[in-house]
């Protein structure tokens, strides 16, 4: 199992691998440690976020956006090429070929479980079918708690 989170001491993206026996995870650029609230237990997930405590999981598709596009992106380069070379069925076949790829990634890669609140990816979790898919209501409720919740330090620092 690893987990991808930003760290609370440095704000960088980090990666890092946990088990249950471990229930604490470091920061590979500060080295800090950030403790897990409860180890995620694969016979009855609680559905909570171990490390912000706060958030709710949901599950979601291990499919990077940026690389789908990149995938396109290519694609349609190769493709203004081979149609600037009077090329039309190769250009026919790299964007059909290009939109393939990225069909074939979303349905072969795994699922990963994400936190609603502090966004961190679990990857490598067991029986990800009892957790709840992405929830539009869920992800608002959360997005508006964290809002108030920037106002409120934000105005107890300010006075
Ligand atoms: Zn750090
Ligand atoms: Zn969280």
């Amino acid at each position: 199992m690893n987990v991808t989170f930003i760290c609370p001491h440095c704000d960088l993206p980090t990666r890092q691998p946990f088990t249950t026996a471990i229930p604490e995870v470091s920061c590979g650029h500060c080295q800090s440690t950030t403790p897990l609230i409860e180890t995620v237990g694969t016979e009855s997930p609680t559905g909570k976020c171990i490390l912000c405590a706060r958030g709710e999981l949901f599950v979601r598709k291990d499919f990077s956006q940026r690389l789908g596009l990149t995938i396109i992106a290519i694609g349609f380069i190769a493709a203004t090429i081979t149609w600037a070379w009077h090329m039309p069925l190769a250009t026919y076949a790299i964007l059909g070929v290009s939109a393939a790829i990225d069909f074939t990634l979303f349905f072969v890669v795994g699922n990963l479980l994400e936190c609603y609140n502090c966004h961190a990816e679990f990857r490598g979790i067991e029986n990800l079918d009892d957790f709840q898919a992405f929830n539009l209501e869920t992800h608002e409720r959360f997005r508006q708690q964290s809002a108030r919740l920037r106002e409120a330090t934000e105005n107890s620092g300010g006075t």
